[in-house]
């Protein structure tokens, strides 16, 4: 599945959204995605998570640990098509941690799997609840690279699209300088 056909995937869920978006950080932006949008549909989330297990299947991962919320059904999908474990990680007392009697092994070999990787910083916190058991992180995927630093992350990454989103502070945005109204998406995308 290329780049294209991936955000395809997205417009025709409604989920590429273009425009004039005020994100949570308060950087204002030309394009908004909300991958929600496209996984609430089996066949699109299956299709996704099994050209992202074709890009990591060499890790030969034995399980696939993912962020709540936003990993938990790409991950689900990649797991099945990797015909491996899927499990997740969750806050708790602002801590990502495993719980619901979740384990991983010493033996295992963990693939980080995730909606979209923004600054890779919640792939390293999740890799790190992965390390705390003695398990090895073997690689991360993501169905959206939105402009990641692959040295930041220090591991072996694999996506379908990336997406380099410009944003801009709101008195040098084009669009506010265009007066063109901005809107307020429900969560962050
Ligand atoms: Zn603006």
């Amino acid at each position: 599945m290329d780049q294209e056909a991936v955000l395809g995937l997205f417009r025709q869920s409604g989920a590429l959204l273009e425009g004039h978006f005020k994100l949570s950080s308060g950087l204002h932006s030309e394009r908004y995605l909300q991958s929600a949008l496209v996984l609430q549909h089996a066949e699109f989330a299956e299709a996704l998570g099994r050209a992202l297990a074709a890009k990591t299947r060499h890790f030969q991962a034995t399980v696939v640990l993912s962020p709540a919320l936003g990993g938990i059904v790409i991950g689900q999908e990649v797991g099945r098509a990797l015909g491996v474990r899927a499990i997740f990680a969750e806050r708790q007392d602002k801590v990502l941690q495993l719980r619901r009697g979740f384990t991983l092994e010493a033996s295992d070999r963990v693939l980080i799997v995730e909606d979209v990787i923004t600054t890779g910083g919640s792939t390293r916190e999740t890799a790190v609840v992965a390390e705390a058991s003695g398990a090895s992180v073997i690689g991360a995927a993501a169905i959206v690279d939105r402009g990641s630093d692959p040295a930041r992350l220090d591991l072996p990454m694999q996506t379908l699209v990336r997406l380099d989103v410009p944003t801009y502070q709101p008195e040098a945005c084009p669009l506010c300088a265009r007066g063109v109204a901005v809107v307020k998406p429900g969560s962050r995308g």
